[in-house]
C-alpha cells in the first residue's frame, strides 16, 4: 500500500493537519452572522472541485492500487524539498487563519462586524491562505509519486484563484472602499512587494528612533 512509504505517510499527515486547522476555525466562527454572502453556482462547483484532488484522490492513492498506472519516480531531493514546501504552507495556512480571526469564511462572506485586517501575514500580502494552498497543490505534486495524483489540484485550484480572487476584491472594495484601494496599493497579491515592504521597514525604524513610546505607533499599512 502506497501509505507505507515514508513521503505518503508525511504528506498523509501533513493531509490531517491541514484538516484539523480548517476544522478548529470552522467551529471557531460557526455563530458569525453575515452582511453579504456570495455563494452562487460557480463557487459552489469551484470549492467541490477542489475536494476530489485535495482529499478524494489521495485517499484512493494511499490505500488502493486504482491509480498506480500513473506512478513515476522523484529524486530524493525533491521529496525532501516537498516536505519543506508541505510545512511552509501549513504554517501559512494557520497564520493566515489566525491573523483573519472572526473576519475569515470558506466562501466570500462579509460579516456583520467585518474589519479589514491588514496585519500579521496581511501586512504585505493581500492573499496569503491562498499562497499557503498553491505551495500545497506544489508540495503534493513533490510528494506524491504520481502524476495523476501528484498535480490535480493545480489545475483546480488555477480555476478558483483566477475566478475567485477578482471577486473578493471586488467585493472587499464595495465594503471597504478607499481603505482596500490604499491597502491594495501597498501589498502584493501572493507575495510580498519587496520595495514596499522595504519601504515600511525604514518607515518603521524612522519613527522608532524618533518617538519615544513608539510601541503605541499604529502599524498598520494603512496609516
Ligand atoms: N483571500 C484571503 C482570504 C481568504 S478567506 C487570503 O488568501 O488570505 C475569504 C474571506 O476572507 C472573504 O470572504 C473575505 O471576506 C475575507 N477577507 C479577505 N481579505 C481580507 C482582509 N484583508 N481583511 C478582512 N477580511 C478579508
Amino acid at each position: 500500500m502506497n501509505i507505507l512509504q515514508p513521503f505518503n505517510t508525511v504528506f498523509f499527515v501533513g493531509l490531517v493537519v491541514y484538516f484539523w486547522i480548517r476544522h478548529g476555525f470552522m467551529e471557531q466562527t460557526k455563530g458569525q452572522k453575515n452582511k453579504v454572502r456570495r455563494v452562487d453556482t460557480v463557487e459552489k462547483v469551484l470549492l467541490a472541485a477542489m475536494f476530489l484532488p485535495v482529499l478524494v484522490l489521495p485517499l484512493i492513492y494511499f490505500f488502493t492500487p486504482l491509480l498506480s498506472f500513473a506512478d513515476y519516480h522523484l529524486p530524493w531531493f525533491v521529496l525532501c524539498s516537498g516536505v519543506v514546501v508541505m510545512v511552509t504552507s501549513l504554517w501559512l495556512f494557520r497564520r493566515s487563519h489566525v491573523d483573519l480571526g472572526l473576519n475569515w469564511s470558506v466562501s466570500l462572506e462579509i460579516r456583520e462586524n467585518h474589519t479589514l485586517i491588514c496585519h500579521g501575514v496581511y501586512r504585505l500580502v493581500r492573499h496569503p491562505m491562498y499562497t499557503s494552498i498553491w505551495m500545497w497543490a506544489i508540495s503534493q505534486g513533490m510528494l506524491l509519486q504520481n502524476w495523476f495524483v501528484g498535480w490535480a489540484v493545480v489545475p483546480a485550484f488555477a480555476a478558483m484563484y483566477f475566478i475567485r480572487m477578482p471577486r473578493e476584491e471586488r467585493l472587499m472594495v464595495e465594503t471597504f472602499g478607499d481603505d482596500y484601494r490604499r491597502y491594495t496599493r501597498q501589498t502584493g497579491r501572493l507575495f510580498p512587494r519587496l520595495r514596499k515592504a522595504a519601504e515600511q521597514l525604514d518607515e518603521r525604524e524612522t519613527s522608532a528612533s524618533s518617538a519615544p513610546d513608539s510601541d503605541s505607533t499604529p502599524r498598520s499599512p494603512l496609516t
